[in-house]
């Protein structure tokens, strides 16, 4: 006779015994100055704790905002801003998966770790994706570009304007995307680390895709991403006949929540109403100064890091400002700083995928002057308590100075 009861005693597994959270995190929560996550503020916090019916007019509502204040962030009119649940690789794989399929011709500009994921997603569609390698701690020439597009005859270009691994950014985008779109071809830019922290201008620039995620320059919880397509892109996602093999990522089921009030799946209600407070606030910051700030903290933090005496990864020219890359001294990791400057003066910094750096991130939240006091101390004390011979007072006293406008 089948029996339906349960007991603990008799289950094959059995009950675990955990710690609490309250036990597992820290006293004092870490501030997060790594590549990302980072802090959010009150108001997307508080956006976070709350669950409403993901459809229905509230809903609709908060969609119809995040759309326009989206439209801001990437500076376009298209119509086709959507959202994704899932991380800024999310956006990026809806972004190749829909425009991309088997034998698509993709030339990936390879500038490092997220680049090259952008060519690996082609290669998984089946696209038949050539790479333009960039040697580490430079951005391809425009000439090397042009080249390539005559050579290989993109349908597709990808290319990242914040390489956050080693710290690159491609800074002639615009020219990038110009060349791209004379040659015929729709352009799909990464800007998951640098959207909000420095100009892009989606529609002026020619882009065809811009993806960004949550947890970076927008400074909300990582999990809901953003994408936007042109309406060039938008009419190859709805020409093609093969469907794309991402049920969740396929943008005209997508278009069915995101434009028509209906069901795809779930959508993440509170992530999206975080999202929601984040774009908010950069509105009412605006661009122009979320830009200045970011500038102005970046170089102040970069100034603050030299003047210690270590030494920064990447040329100034193609220095990117949303993440800073910092050698690590001979004879230690990168994971010897990160663990010590956690431990102890509870400020989390992050490592890159086996580069000899560590990155300070200076993207949203983390662009506040007692944030980067408290970084520039924090990384100074470590190197001091390492046996690194660095003159952190000089480190503290430059970053005064370049946030007093004095640089
Ligand atoms: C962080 C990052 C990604 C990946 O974002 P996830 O949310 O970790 O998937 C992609 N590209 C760039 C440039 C990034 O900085």
């Amino acid at each position: 006779m089948p029996t339906s009861s349960f007991t603990s005693a008799s289950s094959a597994v059995p009950c675990p015994v955990v710690e609490s959270l309250d036990a597992i995190l820290p006293e004092e929560p870490l501030l997060m100055m790594g590549a990302g996550p980072v802090p959010i503020p009150a108001a997307v916090a508080k956006a976070n704790a709350i669950v409403i019916n993901h459809l229905g007019g509230t809903m609709v509502k908060v969609i119809g905002q995040v759309k326009s204040m989206a439209r801001y962030v990437f500076q376009t009119n298209s119509k086709w801003v959507l959202g994704v649940a899932g991380p800024g690789s999310a956006a990026m794989e809806m972004a190749i998966s829909n425009l991309a399929w088997e034998g698509t011709r993709v030339l990936s500009i390879k500038n490092g770790f997220f680049s090259e994921r952008m060519a690996e997603m082609g290669r998984r569609v089946g696209a038949r994706v050539s790479t333009l390698d960039v040697a580490d701690r430079s951005v391809a020439s425009l000439e090397e570009i042009a080249e390539a597009i005559r050579r290989e005859r993109p349908e597709i270009v990808t290319v990242v304007q914040g390489e956050t691994s080693n710290t690159v950014w491609n800074y002639h985008l615009k020219e990038i995307a110009a060349l791209a779109k004379a040659a015929g071809a729709l352009v799909i830019v990464d800007a998951v680390c640098t959207l909000s922290t420095m100009p892009l201008e989606m529609d002026a620039w020619g882009i065809d895709a811009v993806i960004t995620g949550g947890q970076k320059g927008l400074s909300s919880i990582p999990g809901v991403s953003l994408i936007a397509f042109s309406d060039a892109a938008w009419e190859r996602v709805k020409g093609r006949t093969a469907p794309n093999a991402h049920w969740c990522l396929d943008a005209t089921l997508a278009e069915n929540f995101w434009h028509n009030a209906g069901y795809h799946y779930t959508a993440p209600v509170s992530g999206v109403l975080a999202l929601h407070e984040a774009l908010r606030l950069v509105c009412a910051e605006t661009l122009e100064k979320r830009f200045a700030r970011h500038l102005k903290c970046s170089l102040a933090l970069q100034d603050g890091v030299a003047a210690m005496g270590l030494r920064l990864y990447t040329p100034d020219a193609c220095r990117l400002n949303s993440v800073v890359g910092i050698e690590v001294p001979e004879g230690f990791s990168p994971a010897d700083v990160c663990s010590h400057i956690s431990r102890m003066h509870q400020v989390e910094i992050s490592g890159s995928f086996g580069l000899p750096i560590v990155r300070v991130g200076q993207m949203g939240e983390q662009c506040r002057e007692h944030n980067l006091f408290r970084t520039v101390h924090a990384l100074g004390r470590t190197m001091v308590d390492l046996g690194v011979k660095v003159d952190l007072p000089a480190g503290v006293a430059a970053l005064e100075r370049g946030l007093s406008g004095g640089r």
